[in-house]
């Protein structure tokens, strides 16, 4: 299935519920504005290289569309359509005046040197400068691109567009960037599977967790869940899957990823090291927190899951027939719209700093972002109590009651 018919079916099921008819369904669904692009620059050794490069705007009824821009082989119009869709779903779940885009490149940024990674984001940005902006469609970091991605991004849109820090979120600190942001997306996760866990009346301490990936979300979620007492028993990146059945030292872990290239724990091995695959599927595992890919939840694998908990950090990592076989099975998961919007609400805290010329402190920013997240999760939760449904077809309600509301109130959906 492919990934936009994934995103559909999660949202036909909520559709479902509040009685939409097709036609509503299709406006809300459908694209304002696909775009692609091509991005040529010269490789360091001389030669012509083209990619392409798109950005999708799905919705601005609630306000600017919001999302990453991801660098990645397998980026393409589909996955994108389907990530630009989540974003207006998830700004509007967190209740951010925001609605939803996203962009990316069909590259592996591993294969780039520094100055070629600085003139393919320049060369994208002299496609698509004129659709963006700090009103219109702002981009943030997602898979292969960071905080210099954001800084040449700016700088390159700045030189048509003149002084507009917010035009882009995710810059360093020193660049007009927040405090806080960089491990917002991994402190939310934590945040709402601690939160989950006492809905449930389970104890931290009895909570083994395992976590795949170790980038910036996985890391992150990983460093707070540990902190808070859970035991972490597994984490897996492209290098395997590293298992301690007592808990891993996530601060070992840590430290050791600082000294291997693009923070991997190749080499690690204070602790057992099994196949990469082997994360998803251990058979001790209480809590399962797919923070890496997309789509690695499937029907393959869903009927060998031990976890009872999973919560999404990553964008669409389980498949909707795979999604049905937990939730049949009386798996509890939290949907990606809701646990991964940490990232985006700092964003958001960013862009008001950015406009206000004005910095918050540290405190400021995890406060309200635990703010943020605590009451969209008690809404998302207490609705699903309410109808009897799951928790992601309770995300999708709200988020789409309250795009539809815009719409309509903005008169453009009759
Ligand atoms: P990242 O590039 O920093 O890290 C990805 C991690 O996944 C790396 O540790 C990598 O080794 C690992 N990985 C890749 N393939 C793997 C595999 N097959 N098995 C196990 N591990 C594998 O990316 P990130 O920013 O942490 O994003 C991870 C996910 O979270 C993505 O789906 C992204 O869209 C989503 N997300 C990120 C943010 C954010 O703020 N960074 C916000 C919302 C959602």
């Amino acid at each position: 299935m492919k990934a936009f018919e994934a995103t559909k079916y999660f949202f036909d099921q909520a559709a479902e519920r509040l009685e939409l008819s097709p036609a509503v369904r299709e406006v809300l669904l459908m694209a304002k504005r696909e775009v692609q692009v091509q991005v040529t620059i010269e490789r360091d050794n001389g030669e012509l290289a083209t990619y392409v490069g798109f950005r999708v705007q799905h919705d601005n009824s609630r306000g600017p569309m919001k999302g990453g821009l991801r660098y990645h082989p397998e980026v393409n119009l589909d996955e994108v359509r389907s990530l630009a869709s989540l974003m207006t779903w998830k700004t509007a779940v967190v209740d951010l005046p925001y609605g939803g885009a996203k962009g990316g490149i069909g590259v592996d940024p591993s294969l780039f040197s520094r100055r070629e990674l600085e003139r393919l984001t320049r060369a994208f940005v002299d496609q698509i400068h004129d659709i963006v902006g700090p009103d219109t469609d702002i981009p943030a970091p997602d898979m292969g691109t960071d905080f210099r991605v954001m800084s040449w991004f700016r700088n390159q849109w700045e030189k048509y567009h003149g002084f507009h820090p917010s035009v882009i979120t995710g810059k360093p600190v020193e660049e007009y960037g927040a405090k806080g942001r960089e491990e917002a997306t991994g402190r939310g996760v934590g945040t709402l599977t601690l939160k989950l866990l006492k809905r449930m009346g389970k104890k931290n301490e009895k909570s083994r967790i395992a976590i795949q990936g170790f980038g910036n979300v996985g890391s992150h979620a990983a460093k707070f869940l540990s902190e808070a007492q859970c035991p972490i028993v597994a984490i897996s990146d492209m290098s395997g899957t590293y298992y301690h059945a007592d808990g891993l030292d996530i601060n070992d872990m840590l430290r050791h990823s600082l000294t291997q290239p693009r923070g991997a724990l190749t080499g690690y091995t204070k602790c057992e090291v099994l196949p990469i695959d082997s994360l998803l599927t251990l058979d001790d595992v209480d809590v399962l927190i797919p923070a890496a890919l997309g789509g690695v939840i499937t029907t393959n694998n869903a009927d060998k899951i031990s976890a009872s908990v999973i919560i999404e950090a990553a964008n669409g990592p389980i498949l909707p027939l795979a999604d049905k076989i937990l939730h049949d099975r009386g798996v509890t998961i939290l949907p990606d719209i809701l646990a991964n919007a940490g990232g985006v609400t700092v964003s958001y805290f960013e862009w008001v700093q950015n406009r206000q010329h004005y910095k918050w402190t540290l405190d400021r920013v995890r406060q309200e972002l635990d703010r943020t997240m605590n009451s969209a999760f008690d809404s998302v939760w207490e609705l699903a109590q309410q109808q009897d449904v799951s928790l992601r077809t309770a995300a999708f309600m709200i988020a789409i009651k309250r795009v539809r509301h815009a719409a309509i109130l903005a008169g453009s959906l009759g």
